[in-house]
């Protein structure tokens, strides 16, 4: 498989390495889903020059269906692509000079070298980890979905995302190594400067390899950790610093930058809304994005003076500047339109929803609107609306896949909606949030207020 200049690119080489691996979809692997195959990647270190997405928007609308996303975790999607079109989109990737690090993702915070507020700076532990590590990070015995991150702390810290490997600062020149779980339940291992760290995952990376691919963190028993990390008991770490909400909208870094935080209303955006943005952003000064959890991205380089400008573009464009917007509280997939496979147009319904009932997205309802039971955008959710045949599924704190609570016909989902939103109303004790009162109502409640005429 050689480039048009008859080498093999390293995207190339990424794509016949993951092949062999057969992984997640990531560049190397991707993963075939209702709407064509899927491919998620990270450029290295969350970064991007503002060319280079645009460069990206570009092949995804060339080679895809011209849908990206960007993931909860903050890596990017393109989707419906075929067998005939990943590897040009991954010599197109090469050719715009975007690096994909080789072997397991690692994020890292998104603000790393501009963050005054940093304790660590994640970049360079990231590097310190695949210089050590990098043939255990490319090991085929490593489990698919394994996830490891690198927190370097300050204003937008990763403290919420859950990890199998998380490696965060502690104080300057002192990180600590955990398993299993986001910053508050996550099992200590070890603490130390970066060579020691990094030697500790190297450790845990080998007891990972040993066991295959089958084996997370999570599953190593509590003997065999005691055994390797005798610093296990002992550790203290020290409780992070609480991090803003939200990243949307426009922060003041104490290092005098000021950063816009943009995110895609429900993960997504159509190729040319995001070229045409970025175009508006170059001229404004922009030359820089970093990718983001939480479905977004930070743009750097903007003068306070085009802050206002910017943000009334981003909205223009259909993304969200304004934090605490009813679109966080809703996970849409690519639905009917994007996808074969859906049976609803998830995201039209989403808008319309918002309209319809703002009350219900009071800040503490996760919704979930899957075009079918594959339920791509979301893991858990308080409310899954999941597409079938036989119309539309409702599944209270659960999944797409999940057996449903209750079950309406096609062609009746809005005003179903509303119905259920009129009954949250109403039932809703003093001070009670929707999505309490929606777990107090339960799927008996939930079935009554759907059938109600
Ligand atoms: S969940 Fe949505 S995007 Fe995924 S296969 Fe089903 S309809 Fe398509």
């Amino acid at each position: 498989m050689r480039s048009a200049h008859g080498k093999i690119s390293n995207a190339e080489k990424a794509y016949i390495a993951g092949m062999q691996r057969g992984a997640c979809p990531t560049l190397a692997a991707p993963m075939q889903t209702g709407d064509g195959l899927l491919v998620r990647l990270r450029p290295a270190g969350g970064a991007l020059t503002i060319a280079q997405l645009r460069e990206l928007a570009s092949a995804a609308a060339r080679h895809g269906n011209g849908i990206l996303e960007i993931t909860a975790r903050g890596n990017l999607q393109i989707r419906g692509l075929s067998t005939d079109t990943v590897r040009p989109l991954a010599a197109e990737i090469d050719a715009a000079g975007i690096v994909v690090p080789d072997g397991v993702t690692i994020e890292i915070s998104p603000l790393h070298g501009i963050d005054g507020d940093a304790i660590g700076d994640a970049a360079v532990m990231e590097a310190a980890v695949r210089s050590k590590l990098g043939v255990l990070l490319n090991s085929p015995h490593l489990a698919p979905k394994l996830s490891i991150l690198v927190d370097g702390g300050g204003r937008f810290s990763l403290s919420a995302l859950i990890a199998d490997i998380r490696i965060v600062a502690q104080q300057p020149g002192q990180w600590l190594l955990s398993i299993a779980g986001d910053e508050e339940t996550a099992t200590p291992l070890a603490i130390g400067g970066p060579e020691a760290v990094a030697a500790a995952a190297g450790d845990l990376l080998e007891l990972l390899t040993a066991r295959g691919r089958q084996t997370r963190p999570r599953d190593i028993a509590a003997t065999t950790l005691y055994a390797h990390f005798p610093q296990i008991d002992s550790i203290r770490s020290i409780p992070p610093a609480p991090s803003r909400s939200s990243y949307v909208g426009v922060t003041r870094l104490r290092t005098g930058i000021a950063v816009l935080g943009v995110r895609l209303k429900f993960g997504q955006a159509r190729a040319a809304d995001l070229i045409s943005f970025l175009a508006s952003a170059e001229s404004a000064g922009a030359r820089e994005i970093r990718l983001a959890p939480d479905r977004g991205f930070f743009l750097i380089g903007l003068p306070e003076s085009e802050m206002p400008a910017m943000q009334q573009a981003a909205v223009d464009h259909g993304f969200s500047v304004t934090a605490k917007e009813p679109a966080e509280q809703i996970a849409a997939c690519a639905g009917a339109g994007a996808c074969a496979s859906a049976f609803y147009d998830t995201r039209a319904l989403a808008s319309q929803l918002i309209d319809r009932v703002p009350d219900l997205f009071d800040g503490s309802l996760k919704l979930h609107l899957s075009g079918c039971a594959k339920g791509c955008a979301h893991r858990r959710a308080d409310l899954v609306i999941a597409g079938s045949t036989e119309g539309y599924g409702f599944v209270l704190d659960g999944l797409a896949a999940n057996s449903p609570a209750a079950r309406i016909a096609g062609g009746r989902i809005d005003f179903a909606i509303e119905k259920l939103a009129r009954l949250i109303e109403d039932k809703r004790g003093a001070g009670e949030s929707s999505a309490d009162c929606l777990k107090r109502l339960g799927p008996i409640g939930l079935a009554e207020a759907l059938q109600q005429e």
